[in-house]
Formats: structure tokens, sequence, C-alpha cells
């Protein structure tokens, strides 16, 4: 039925068969999950297997090779054009093998990227992936929070919806569940109904699912356009370019060598094929893969360290970060908030103990305010108890780590929430939000019940209230609506002598590093059950201040440490007082004199004074998300490469504007993660760090398989372009070219691409993103180590005995395919010796060599092999002299390595 605006509440919940208040049982929800299907959208056009084999069939290279194996077969050659065609298919196979894993990490970190939502099944509220919803699922939704289904609202608190993706209207809509429509509406007017893809900009709502996956009004607009965008990275693009380019080099190449093969008399057919090898081997094909394969294997290896990517680019942007600006709530904290400190305003409430549990004890002979303060904290409170709280040590709560702290507080006084929650019902309420930095609610009061609970007493200081409303927040923002102050059973006036002892005592306890949270109340007698946020937040009653204590994350001062060695700016960026930001910063040894900043100061500053000082600040505390953008904005300005975190819905334009943009799994909002490249799953600074990390890693192996590739093939064109000016015959024969190209940049190189990080990585200054992939000498090494290659070749083929020209051919194959394995296990690290890192640092490298060895010898050693390849057996003699010279290049370059290392221990 697609016409539930249209019917009442209570219709829909039995039309669905459920119950507000208990939703689904665990057996009903399986039913309906076989009988619906998950709740997802099926995408039409994922890279099928099939297509990625015909891609690799239809690349231009392998074209070139199926008209090698064409002109071998019209030549009459046909083991020749069975060679080859084994070679195609055996290129095909790995390259199909590559792309296809690297298909199936990216579609399973997508899968990850589901987001997880709060249902009401069997009578409790859980947390459970979008994908597990059922038609009758009761969801609760809040600001922040992407609609996972579509569904009719049974409940609204000022709810706001921003429709766009389906209307295509900007603003947000107001919902209100109570509305039931006579006739049908369109989509954007239907206010008691939410649906999936929208987005939560404000309040509070629940709804009860009446469609799940294609069935929704998503699934049926994403029918009809399904289509998948495949954008390549920048480096995948510039290395595109650089294909095409050495492509075109090669075919000068081949055609050069065509000429000059068919000048010196060799037969067309050979010099067809031999130029049509060469250009194959000349050109790295698998360069874009490469890159692709490194990046998705890279994404899936931060997976397992818990930053999940949404797109493929972000690693290659982490290598280069020059700047983290971190949230501290939850990032460099644990977001694990205990209340540790009260003050009232009349007294301080010494002596306060957490027991062992870090429960909170009270004493009998505490002031009654301590009572009504713990309990309007829990009241102004969206966090809830799960019933294992029955056993304290497995004491949970669901919800925002600085509500539930109050929350346990105030269980841990006798207050239970579901309790308070019959005794004071809900009526209206104005959400938090970080740039009003505070939250109010209003309930009416029910005498009976309330009178049961344990510290009613202190309710009497109110009087007989029929009505309730409480605030919380920033002691600014709460200064702001409170005209008197409770002192000593009764209410006195807020005068200036009382702020500023307000005020003393928040900086006392906010520089301890307490998060300070200020709560205060009105009351009415006569019961109230709404107002607009304008009458409600005035005249409150001052109460006091809780201090919540957020310990730092074990690991946070390292990565701190660990991101500074590399060159990276850490900034923090807190919506907290800046005294608990100076005690926090302080605690990281990152605080430098003057490095503080607060959102007041930040907003006097024009941007380019904001410019100027940036590069001197460490600590922007008491911002709003939008202040992000400015910070983000003059960073840019100076060059810097940004990560920025955010949890909130505010700060997706700050995530979009960084040049990564980091989302907490945990406790950010679904439109956070939607505007983020990484998500972190533990929304740890840590793994901030590990994950820069590995994008300078993966940026690395890139480099190397280059250097790998790259200098192969040169040293191969040289061979092949010299020998015939120095009278010698053709060195290699076409399948023999092929195949050193199968086993080097098919096998070697792509074992090279999963390289792990070096040792250094994170102690040299960040790349610079404009930077050319050849900077740093690899452009030089590429040409000289080559060239050295080609070289040692071309003597070795002078030197050797060149009677029989069939072995004569085997010795240069044999060295050059050794040669190309030892360069591969060197060419690992740009400063370490192999025996330093060790062979079995990169064991997938050191299976592909030893196989390619033994493939080699095949080649070389056995009958049917060697009528394939043309080749004869070496004496062992001979074959002892090709490992020896095919070990020069590898030498070489370990002999450059450890000039570099002694030139940087000599500088230091
Ligand atoms: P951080 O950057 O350190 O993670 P934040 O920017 O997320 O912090 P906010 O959550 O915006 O900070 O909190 C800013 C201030 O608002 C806090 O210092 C606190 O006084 C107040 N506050 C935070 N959470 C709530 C809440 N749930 N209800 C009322 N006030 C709150």
């Amino acid at each position: 039925m697609s016409s539930w605006h249209r019917v009442e509440i209570p219709t829909a919940i039995e039309g669905l068969q459920t119950d507000t208040q208990c939703g689904l049982s665990a057996a009903e929800v399986e039913r309906r999950q076989e009988r619906y299907g998950p709740n997802e959208l099926i995408e039409g056009k994922r890279k099928q297997p099939w297509r990625i084999v015909w891609e690799q069939i239809t690349a231009s290279l392998v074209l070139l090779l199926l008209a090698a194996a064409a002109i071998s077969a019209v030549v009459g050659d046909l083991t020749d054009t069975l060679a080859i065609l084994a070679i195609v298919v055996l290129n095909a196979y790995l390259g199909f093998r590559q792309e296809y894993r690297a298909e199936r990490a990216m579609a399973a970190l997508k899968r990850l990227a589901i987001p997880s939502v709060k249902v009401r099944r069997d009578g409790q509220v859980r947390e459970v992936s979008a994908r597990d919803l059922v038609p009758g699922d009761i969801v609760l939704l809040e600001a922040g929070n992407r609609v996972p289904a579509d569904g009719r609202l049974w409940e609204t608190a000022a709810l706001k919806v921003q429709e766009s993706a389906l209307t295509g209207e900007s603003e947000a809509a107001d919902k209100d569940a109570q509305v039931v429509f006579a006739e049908d509406r369109a989509l954007g007017d239907r206010c008691n109904m939410l649906y999936r893809g929208t987005t939560v900009t404000y309040g509070r709502g629940a709804i009860v699912v009446t469609a799940t996956g294609m069935e929704t009004e998503l699934g049926r607009i994403a029918r009809s356009i399904q289509t998948v965008k495949t954008e390549l990275t920048p480096l995948q693009r510039r290395l595109e370019d650089l294909g095409k380019a050495l492509g075109l080099a090669a075919a000068v190449v081949a055609g050069t060598i065509l000429v000059l093969g068919l000048l010196r008399g060799e037969s067309l057919d050979l010099m067809l094929l031999t130029a049509i090898s060469l250009a194959v081997a000349a050109v790295p094909e698998g360069l874009p893969a490469v890159v692709t394969i490194s990046l998705a294997l890279g994404a899936q290896r931060m997976l397992q360290r818990n930053a999940l990517v949404r797109n493929l680019p972000a690693v290659e942007t982490l290598g280069s970060v020059t700047a983290i600006c971190s949230d501290k709530t939850g990032t460099l904290t644990e977001n694990r908030m205990t209340v540790t400190a009260i003050e009232l305003a009349g007294q301080p409430v010494d002596g306060l103990q957490c027991g062992d549990r870090q429960q909170l004890v009270l004493a009998a002979s505490e002031p009654p305010a301590l009572g009504l303060l713990l309990l309007s904290g829990a009241l102004c409170n969206d966090a809830v108890l799960s019933s294992e709280w029955e056993c304290p040590d497995a004491c949970q709560a669901i919800g925002d780590p600085t509500e539930t702290a109050l929350v346990v507080a105030a269980a841990q006084a006798g207050l239970q929430t579901v309790d308070l929650a019959r005794a004071f019902p809900r009526v209206a309420e104005v959400p938090f939000d970080s740039d009003r930095k505070r939250m109010t609610t209003l309930h009416q009061v029910s005498i009976a019940e309330a009178g049961e609970l344990p510290l009613w007493d202190s309710m009497h200081l109110l009087g007989k209230p029929a009505t309730l409303a409480v605030s919380k927040g920033a002691l600014d923002s709460l200064l702001a609506i409170c005209t008197r102050v409770w002192v000593d059973c009764r209410e006195v006036p807020l005068d200036g002598e009382w702020q500023q002892r307000i005020q003393t005592r928040h900086d006392r306890m906010a520089a301890k590093g307490l998060r300070v949270l200020a709560i205060a109340v009105r009351s009415w007698e006569a019961p109230l059950t709404e107002a607009a946020p304008s009458s409600l937040e005035r005249d409150f009653t001052w109460l006091g201040l809780v201090g919540l204590r957020d310990p730092l994350r074990p690991a946070a001062k390292e990565a701190v440490q660990t991101a500074r060695q590399a060159g990276i700016r850490v900034v923090v960026i807190t919506g907290d007082h800046p005294e608990t930001a100076r005690h926090i910063a302080r605690e990281l040894e990152i605080l430098e004199d003057g490095g503080l900043l607060t959102g007041m100061e930040l907003s006097g500053l024009s941007p380019a004074e904001l410019e100027d000082r940036i590069e001197s600040v460490q600590v922007f505390a008491r911002v709003s998300p939008e202040d992000k953008l400015d910070i983000i904005r003059a960073l840019q300005r100076r060059g810097q490469i940004v990560a920025m975190t955010g949890d909130g819905i505010n700060d997706a334009p700050a995530l979009k504007k960084a040049d990564i943009g980091v989302a907490m799994g945990i406790v950010g909002t679904d439109v956070a993660k939607e505007a983020a490249d990484v998500v972190l799953q533990d929304d740890n600074f840590a793994t901030i760090v590990a994950a820069v990390r590995d994008g300078r890693a993966i940026y690395d192996n890139i480099r190397k398989f280059l250097k790998y590739t790259l200098t192969g093939n040169v040293g191969q064109i040289w061979l092949i372009l010299l020998a015939p000016f120095l009278g010698m015959p053709l060195p290699l024969n076409p399948l023999q070219i092929l195949w050193i190209n199968l086993i080097a940049d098919g096998m070697l190189a792509l074992a090279i691409g999963v390289e792990p990080g070096e040792e250094g990585v994170m102690r040299r200054p960040p790349r610079n993103p404009k930077q050319n992939i050849f900077a740093g000498g690899l452009g030089r090494d590429i040409v000289a180590i080559g060239l050295l290659l080609g070289l040692v070749l071309l003597v070795f083929a002078c030197q050797y005995p060149s009677v029989d020209l069939v072995r004569w051919q085997t010795a240069i194959f044999t060295t050059l395919a050794f040669s190309r394995i030892g360069l591969a296990l060197t060419i690992r690290s740009d400063t370490d010796s192999l025996f330093k890192l060790g062979l079995m640092s990169n064991q997938p490298l050191l299976g592909v060599a030893v196989l390619t060895f033994g493939l080699q010898l095949g080649t070389i050693y056995l009958p049917l092999l060697q009528t394939l390849f043309e080749t004869a057996s070496l004496p062992l003699a001979d074959l002892a002299i090709a490992f020896a010279v095919s070990t020069i290049p590898f030498w070489a370059l370990e002999l450059q390595k450890w000039m570099a290392r002694r030139r940087s221990t000599s500088f230091c």
C-alpha cells in the first residue's frame, strides 16, 4: 500500500502487525526478512566478472598480441601461435584475478558503509544494520540520521527533514505524525511520512517501517536510473597519460627495430613478430591496473585498522596530508564520560565519591538541590539505559556519551530512566545543537508516579509544579537564559556577583580538563503542553555545574607524536571551553605559547589575519562547526593538505571542503559519514595517523612498481635496439620477450604492490601532492639502471660464444630473467638493503620470485618448453655465469642505497 499517509497511526500499526512499544519479535523479524529480503537497493551495473574478462581481452596490447598470433598462424608457425595465445590467456587471467579482487574489496567496503539504525525490537532499543530492517520495524530517528526505509511517523518532536534527494526541495520540511490526509498528496507534502534517502536535520521522530529495499520510493527511482560512475583517481589519470606516451614511444622503437632488422636481411615475419613483442614488452600494461589494485587492496588493509575508505582517491591523498585537524571528544579522548565533579550554586559538593566502579556515591546528608540536579540532568536527556543495568558492571547506556554520563549518575543515585519517563513525560523540547550549545525539555509532572521516586524530596524545592522545564548546556549558553539561582533551598536573583562566582568555579573545573555542563530548571503550577523556544528558554533558575571526565585515549599521545615526526601539524578543534581544551592539549604536549584561539576570537579575524596566524595555532576552542570551514580555508590557502574530522550534521560542509574528510564511525551522524572520504570505525585519532602511514606506503609502492617495470623495459629496449648495431643477431626471440614480460610485469611487479610500508615512512616530511610521480630521482634511476641492465646484457652477449645461436639466445634470455628477479627483490626499498629487510618480509614477492626462478629453469631444461621457447639446455657452468652476471644490476642498486644511507647519516 502506498497510501500510508492517509491512515491514522493505530490503523497503520495494526496493518503492519506491530507494536510501537515492543516492536517486532526476533522470530517475526526473521520471517519478514525471508519474505521481503534485505533492505538494500540493488545496484544495476556493478562490474560483472565477464565484463572484466572482456575488458582484459580487448585491451589494446592484447589486441597487438592477437595480431602477433595471427601473423604466426599466417606464416604457418602453429607452435608460436599457440604459445602467444597461451600468453594472452595467462596475461588476461592475471589481470582478471587482480581486478576481480579489487572489485570485490571495493564492494565489501561499500557494504560496510551501510549505516546502523536504532530500532525497537522485543521491547528493547538496539542498533541494527539498516540492511536488516523489515516492514513493521519501529525505527527511532534523530538529527543527523539518514532515513533508512520508508515509514509512517507515529511520533515527532520538532522534526525537520531534508528531502531534496526525492523532491528536489532543498529547504528542510517540517514533519508531524498526527496529521492524516483525506486525499492523496504528492511525496513532498506528506508530512506524516519519512522516505528512504532523506535526512533528519532537526529534532526527533519515530516511524513504523512501511517499505524496504527496492519497494521504497527511492528504490523505484533507482530502478529507473541505475548507473554507476567509475571515476579515475588523479594518479590513475596521470599514469594513463604516461601509458599512452610510452605506448607511442614503444611504437616508434618497434618501428625502428623492424626497419633495422629488415635492412639486415632478417625475414619480414620474424621482424614483425619481434617488433610487436617488443612493443608489448615496452609498455607497462599493468600501470593503471596496479594503481587500482594497490589503492583497493590498500583500502582493504586500512579497513583492518578500522579506517573505512569511501572513495579510492582518498587513499592517495592520505599519503600527502600535511595537517590533521581533530575533534577532541571521542577522537583524542575516549568519549567514555563519567561525572566526577558537581558544583551547586550555593556550595561545591565536596568529597563526591566515586566507588570502585566509578560509581557516584551520594551521602544522605547531601543538599536536596543535588538530587534535583541529578534528576534534571537525566530528564533533559535522550540517552537510555539498557536493561543490563541490573548488573552494575555491565552498565550500558545508548546515546551521546555526555548524556549517558548524566543518566548513569542519576541511576547510581537510584533514578532509572524508565521510571523518570513515566513520572515526567516529555511534552516538548528544543534539541541540542553545537551552535546553541544547549538543550531544553518540557515535562508534565505526574505527582502520583513521581512521588514514588527516590529523590522526590528534592522536588519539594520547586513547590508543586505541574510542568517542569530543564535546560542543560555550556556555561555561557545557560547563563544567558537564567535570571535566578538556587541557593540554600531558595531562589535568589542571578546578579553580577553570582555570575562571577559561577564563572570562577566553572573555570576551576575546566582547568582540570573536565567537560563542564550547566543545568537549570523552570517550573509552572499550571499544565503546559507546548511552548515556542523563545518563550520557553527564559527565566530559568540556575542549579549547578556537572564536570565530566573523559580520559585521553591511551594511544593518542604517541599517535600525535608520530604525526608530528612525519611533518604533519596536529590541530585540536573543540566545542569545549578553552580551559578544558588547554588541559588536554598540554597532556598531548602540543600546545605552544599563544597557540590557543577561541571561536569568538576567530570570528573577529579577517581571512587574511587568520591566514597569518593559523600556522601558530594548535588549539581552537569553543568553535562551532561553521568555524571549521574558515580554519580549513586558511590552512589550505597556506598550501596545507588538510584532514579534518567531524561527526555532526553541521560538520558535513567542512568534511567535504577538507582534502580528506574523516567522519566518526561510532558517534558520527549518517550525514557526516556520507560527506567524508574516510570513516573511522573506532573514532580513534591513532587510526587517522595509521591511515596516513598506509597512504604513504601505497604511494611508495606505486613508485616502486613504476621503477621496477620501467627499468626492466628500458634495459630490454637497449638490448634489442643496440644489438644489431654491434653486429649481433636478435638477442631474444618474440616468445622469449613475451615470457619475460609475463613473469616480470605480470607477476613480480604486482607482488611489489603489496610491499608493507618502509620503516622510515613516518620520519620524513609529507610529499608535495603536486609533485610529479617521477620526482625525487625516480626518473633518473629508471634511465640509469635501465641503461646499466642493457649494457650488462650487451657486454654479456658480446662475450658469450655465439657459435650456437639457440644457446646464445638462451643464455641472454636466462640472464635477463634472473636480473629481473634480482631487481624485484632490491627495488622493494629505496634506502634499506635487502639483507636488512629480510626475504621473509614480503612473502608474496618471495613466493613469486622462487616460482619465477623455477619456471625459468623449466623453459631451458624441459624438452617441451625448449621446443616452444626455442631454447637449449645450458651447461651448469654457463648457468652459474648467467646467474652471476644477472646480479650486477642488483648489486649496483644495493650500492646506490648504501651510499644514500651513508649520505643521510653523515648529513645528520
Ligand atoms: P569536540 O570537538 O571536543 O568533539 P564538540 O565540538 O563535539 O566537541 P559539542 O558537542 O558541540 O562539542 O559541545 C560543546 C559544548 O556544548 C560542550 O562543552 C557542552 O558544554 C555542551 N554540550 C555538549 N553536549 C551537550 C548535550 N548533549 N546537551 C547539552 N549541552 C551539551
